[in-house]
């Protein structure tokens, strides 16, 4: 039997860079352009001690990373994982930048890590390490200069903490220096629900574009975090059926439909595979369910050159950032499958970390209902500005989000004089 197998990188830092590229070419940027746009501007490598319950010291290290400010202050969450690496911080902290230019937002893109696993630690622990990571990256971000948020394993209760060792280190209340914050110290509301609210938005969306409705159509979701599990109740409320779910351990698949109220009971409690021995999937068999919607809600590069060919939804929703290698992505182009792209399908998390932001600028805070109205329509108009840009190259909704947001970047770079 002869194999032929497509050699890719895996590096996400490599990966952005490629799709800088991609999309630099379609706008003819000059070369220097392209080039600022391939490297973050500031990194911060930071490594610190942190006492553990056992009275032992530990050291952890940590990146913050500032891709573009031509725009705005820098933006974008902090990750707890003990797979976190520069180069991926790099990258996430340049789709940051494209995210942000993509919704309209008045940021560039920002991203930190820490290298650690939080299922591993005690809750004093945690307070600990995220107090000593702020302390460490306190002088690189501010409310006007980089503002934090939550992402992969990174709660509001991390966020409440951090935001206390900042204001306390410049001895001012200063709530706008990072956002996923617990409501009563200046969280906004529907900032929890609000990556997965955006996310159905652009599913829904696609679906009516590709004439699917929406009752009955079946979705896998990989990953039950924050954005995973919460899409998943949002899905099935909207009418969906979710065939498939899975966590960091396995997944769960009923072609009938998943009571997801009773899988997320569980998860609570302990896990989601005791919804039933006979409903046990494994993470890459999920990917390549045949349903309508296929949500990677989790980490990077599941869905790479090895398995795509093998993906059969017609929609696949990056809520994870960074889910599709770009030769996954040509794959998929082929097969005719829309992929509605990270800087897109998750960019609901930080438009309402943006009014949560604003709402701590002003000290006035808005209803739910306000926010998600708001959230709502810069979801749709982002939508349907990259998916008629897309028609109008005749390329991907990727490459198309790319070409809106670096034009946005590259003029404001020119605004200020950089290019
Ligand atoms: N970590 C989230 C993301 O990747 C949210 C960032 C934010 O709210 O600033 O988009």
């Amino acid at each position: 039997m002869s194999v032929s197998v497509v050699e890719e990188t895996l590096n996400p830092y490599k990966i952005a860079q490629q799709q800088v590229d991609a999309a630099a070419a379609r706008l003819q940027l000059p070369e220097h352009v392209t080039q600022i746009l391939k490297t973050p501007k500031r990194v911060l490598s930071v490594s610190f001690s942190v006492r553990m319950d056992d009275g032992s010291f530990r050291v952890f290290e940590g990146y913050r990373s500032q891709h573009n400010d031509a725009i705005g202050p820098t933006k974008g969450g902090i990750r707890f994982h003990p797979d976190v690496t520069l180069d991926e911080v790099k990258a996430l902290s340049m789709w940051m930048s494209f995210k942000c230019g993509v919704v309209g937002l008045p940021y560039g893109g920002g991203k930190g890590g820490v290298i650690c696993d939080p299922r591993r630690h005690s809750k004093g622990e945690i307070e600990r390490i995220s107090r000593a990571f702020m302390e460490a990256i306190s002088d690189f971000v501010g409310p006007d200069k980089d503002i934090p948020a939550p992402d992969v394993y990174t709660t509001p209760q991390i966020m409440g903490w951090m935001m206390d060792t900042f204001s306390r280190l410049k001895g001012a209340n200063s709530p706008g220096v990072i956002t996923g914050k617990p409501l009563i110290i200046g969280g906004s509301k529907g900032r929890n629900e609000a990556t997965a609210q955006g996310c159905v938005y652009t599913i829904l969306a696609a679906l009516n574009d590709l004439n699917l409705p929406v009752l009955n159509a079946t979705a896998a979701i990989q990953g039950f975090g924050n954005a995973g599990r919460i899409a998943a109740r949002l899905l099935s409320e909207a009418g969906c059926k979710i065939v498939a779910v899975s966590d960091s351990k396995g997944g769960i698949y009923d072609p009938n439909g998943l009571d997801i109220e009773r899988v997320s009971a569980l998860k609570d409690s302990g896990s989601i595979r005791e919804y039933g021995e006979s409903c046990a999937i494994t993470n890459e068999a999920l990917l390549e369910l045949d349903v309508d919607v296929l949500v990677p809600a989790a980490l990077e590069n599941v869905i790479t050159a090895a398995n795509a060919d093998r993906v059969k939804a017609r929609i696949v929703a990056e809520a994870a950032n960074g889910p599709t290698t770009p030769e996954a992505d040509r794959v998929l182009a082929k097969k005719g499958v829309t992929v509605i792209p990270d800087v897109l399908a998750n960019a609901g998390g930080v438009t309402v970390s943006y009014f949560e932001w604003v709402q701590n600028l002003m000290n006035y805070y808005w209803s739910e209902a306000e926010v998600l109205e708001k959230l709502e329509t810069n979801m749709i108009q982002s939508y349907v500005a990259v998916r008629d840009l897309a028609k109008e190259h005749k390329t991907d909704l990727r490459t198309a989000a790319y070409m809106i947001s670096i034009k946005r970047i590259a003029a404001a770079m020119e605004a200020r004089g950089w290019i």
